[in-house]
């Protein structure tokens, strides 16, 4: 960190591209804070089913939100999430609350709910930060953007292996089937949709290690910031 300005390094990218992964371990490398901002979809999407709601009926979600309160805090290094200041970190990694973090996240609202929680740690911390929008609309400011991607089949598999390797009963079929859902909403939604900002660099991972893939990364922040 020069000057005591904080850094801020955008990955946008569609789902199972690797992004927290590389994100994560960048992170420590540079020793930035990591920040997940899918979690916070998810943390949403979370509480819209736990209030029994349908996540795609924008007036019922939104509803909920003055009562909402969503967190992010560190524990030991790692990113937990918090809804009424309970840790949900593990329960919102389910197939059935990435639907729904992908429904919340086409309200307006609810981006804007989320907004502020997002740019005040790039205030206060030199940040990797991951999501779909974040070198268009969190931090447009960023030192260094990233657009990570694969195609769909490779990051479905990525995918069926993190969820199989954690004990949930998926097929591969039912991932991919989800993952190009998801990258349908992502990309359609008329409020900050997935796209690479103009002058984010654009790395594809098909066929990389994820050694590969992080070296790569680190060489662009690199040179980014020299
Ligand atoms: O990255 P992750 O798969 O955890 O994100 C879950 C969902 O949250 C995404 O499918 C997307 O709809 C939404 N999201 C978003 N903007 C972000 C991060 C995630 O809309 N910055």
């Amino acid at each position: 960190m020069k000057n005591n300005k904080p850094v801020s390094v955008a990955i946008d990218g569609p789902g199972g591209a690797g992004k927290s992964t590389i994100a994560r371990i960048l992170a420590k490398r540079l020793g930035y804070i990591y920040v997940d901002t899918g979690a916070l979809y998810r943390a949403v999407g979370y509480a819209a089913l736990t209030a029994g709601l349908d996540p795609r009926n924008a007036e019922a979600v939104c509803a909920l939100l003055p009562s909402l309160c969503v967190e992010l805090t560190y524990l030991e290094g790692e990113q937990r999430v918090l809804v009424n200041k309970e840790d949900v970190s593990d329960r919102i990694r389910t197939p059935e609350v990435s639907m729904a973090a992908s429904a919340v996240s086409a309200i307006p609202e609810v981006r804007r709910f989320l907004f502020a929680l997002q740019q005040d740690m790039a205030v206060r911390h030199s940040v990797i930060m991951d999501g779909r929008d974040i070198g268009t609309v969190v931090l447009p400011q960023a030192q260094v953007k990233i657009f990570l991607t694969a195609s769909a089949e490779e990051r479905a598999r990525r995918r069926y292996e993190e969820l199989i390797g954690k004990g949930m009963s998926v097929t591969f079929d039912e991932v991919l089937r989800d993952m190009e859902e998801r990258d349908k909403n992502d990309s359609e939604r008329a409020t900050a949709p997935l796209k690479a900002a103009d002058d984010a660099v654009l790395v594809r991972t098909d066929g990389d290690t994820l050694e590969e893939s992080v070296e790569r990364i680190y060489r662009i922040v690199e040179e980014a910031l020299a």
